[in-house]
């Protein structure tokens, strides 16, 4: 908790608030070492660090995380508010800086994410994912010396069309702090090639939506490293239930929870999750040991992404189930992805689960149904892929479009990550902003149709895929 930068005259009375909190806090600390680090992934995911303990002395026994809905939270007295305030004491202050429900989210998010890792890691909820990515670089593009050093960040070309007009548009054009796309990311050659002395991070979205692209996160971790750089992953189409960077070397991992964690699509919202005592070359300690933190209490509380606790609360109650959704959605979509690589009218399917996908073998290293091992159904290790894939339609783009409208029950929307199917034709929609040249950078075709499949019986998501086929 000690992140704020100028000294604070302590006074007894806060003194004692700060005694009293610490102990507070050791025993949280040690319920979570001795207990909840013990606990496998779901329950961890239905859990969190609510329990019942807490919520019969202070909530009246809610057997459900209480939604906050209050702008700011009131103290005993000015001792209080002023530990409260230098981040003495655990505390929430005002919801643009913290929220007793957005705790919840972020600790649930901390824990699953940091499953298997060995080590700490803690979290820090966003509005949104563009937020998180937000939050996670703008850190790193801190001015060192003077204001026209040149700064340079390195990232996958294949990512989410809003990450690549953050990067190419927000930092690059406006703020001259140059992106570095790499077009290969399995090659670490075309990586480390793009580094120099003015590079700030590496940032890598695996699997890429909607390409399906990925790469090695421990070779790229190792390599940033090398450089004292941190690796920033963007895993919201795996989530934590299939793939957790941090336990492969990165950094940082920033998550769209508006996807797969919300699956019932509620809302939007975000996160980013952080190991602490990350490497960077930024000289700041406070931001080197608990970055999230960090960024939540000082950058945030400036620019104000904060979550809605309502929002936050919404996805903790997603997040419960995640695992099984996870696998019962990734088993449907390898379905739908068989029976579209077959079909006549179909020129490719991009599905990292598909044996002869270029990448299948590189993401089968990485890509694990957590607990898989400690589950009645399979009782060993199982590879899963996730539910998002992409495939092109034979004929162009008009063809595309008139099959994406024969749809019936599949739903044309810029979405992704719900528990119904839903399919978008990103070169019109998601990757429509960054230009014809910006989408050949990243791989998208006029003919490419993104699709989500949802938790319906694989044979009925089919069934409407081979009508609306069969229209053109
Ligand atoms: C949707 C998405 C984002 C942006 O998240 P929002 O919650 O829509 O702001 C970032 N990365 C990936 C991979 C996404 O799919």
């Amino acid at each position: 908790m000690e992140i704020k930068k100028e000294d604070v005259l302590i006074t007894p009375g806060m003194q004692a608030y700060i005694d009293k909190n610490n102990q507070y806090l050791a025993k949280r600390d040690k319920y979570i070492r001795d207990v909840v680090k013990k606990w496998r992934f779901d329950t961890i995911a239905v859990h969190g660090l609510y329990e019942m303990t807490e919520a019969i002395e202070d909530y009246q026994g809610a057997i459900i995380e209480p939604i906050f809905m209050s702008a700011s939270q009131a103290y005993r007295d000015s001792d209080e508010m002023a530990a409260a305030l230098a981040y003495k004491i655990p505390t929430w202050c005002y919801s643009r800086i913290a929220n007793p429900s957005t705790y919840y989210y972020e600790w649930m998010l901390a824990l699953l994410e940091g499953y298997g890792f060995d080590g700490e890691t803690s979290c820090c909820s966003t509005s949104s994912g563009m937020a998180a990515i937000m939050t996670a670089v703008q850190p790193f593009f801190k001015v060192k010396k003077n204001a026209s050093e040149p700064r340079n960040f390195v990232a996958t070309s294949q990512c989410y069309g809003g990450t690549f007009q953050q990067f190419a548009v927000r930092y690059s054009q406006e703020q001259n702090i140059e992106c570095r796309w790499v077009q290969n990311a399995v090659d670490i050659e075309e990586w480390a090639q793009k580094i120099d002395k003015n590079t700030r991070l590496l940032y890598g979205e695996l699997p890429s939506n909607p390409q399906q692209n990925f790469f090695d996160i421990k070779r790229v971790a190792d390599l940033a490293h090398a450089h004292n750089l941190p690796l920033i992953c963007d895993t919201t189409v795996a989530t934590p239930a299939l793939l957790r960077p941090i336990c492969h070397g990165a950094d940082i991992v920033v998550q769209s929870a508006t996807k797969s964690l919300t699956t019932s699509g509620f809302g939007v919202c975000g996160a980013v999750i952080a190991r602490k005592n990350l490497v960077t070359n930024i000289d700041d300690n406070e931001l080197k040991g608990d970055f999230a933190l960090c960024v939540k209490y000082l950058q945030n509380r400036d620019f104000g992404p904060n979550l809605h606790p309502m929002q936050a609360i919404m996805t903790i109650n997603d997040m419960r189930t995640l695992r099984s959704k996870m696998d019962l959605m990734s088993c449907n979509t390898l379905k739908v992805a068989q029976f579209l690589e077959t079909h006549k009218k179909i020129e490719s399917v991009h599905y990292l689960g598909l044996k002869n996908h270029p990448l299948h073998e590189l993401a089968s290293k990485y890509m694990w149904l957590v607990d898989a091992e400690h589950d009645a159904q399979y009782g060993k290790p199982v590879n899963r892929y996730g539910h998002l894939m992409s495939f092109c339609v034979r004929g162009g783009a008009q063809k595309t479009r008139d099959f994406f409208d024969g749809l019936k029950r599949i739903w044309r929307a810029t979405d992704l990550g719900r528990i119904k199917s839903v399919a978008t034709i990103p070169a019109i929609s998601t990757h429509q902003q960054q230009g014809e040249a910006g989408r050949t950078l990243a791989n998208i075709p006029a003919n490419m149709v993104r699709l989500c499949v949802g938790a319906e019986h694989p044979d009925d998501t089919i069934k409407d895929l081979d009508q609306a086929l069969g229209r053109i």
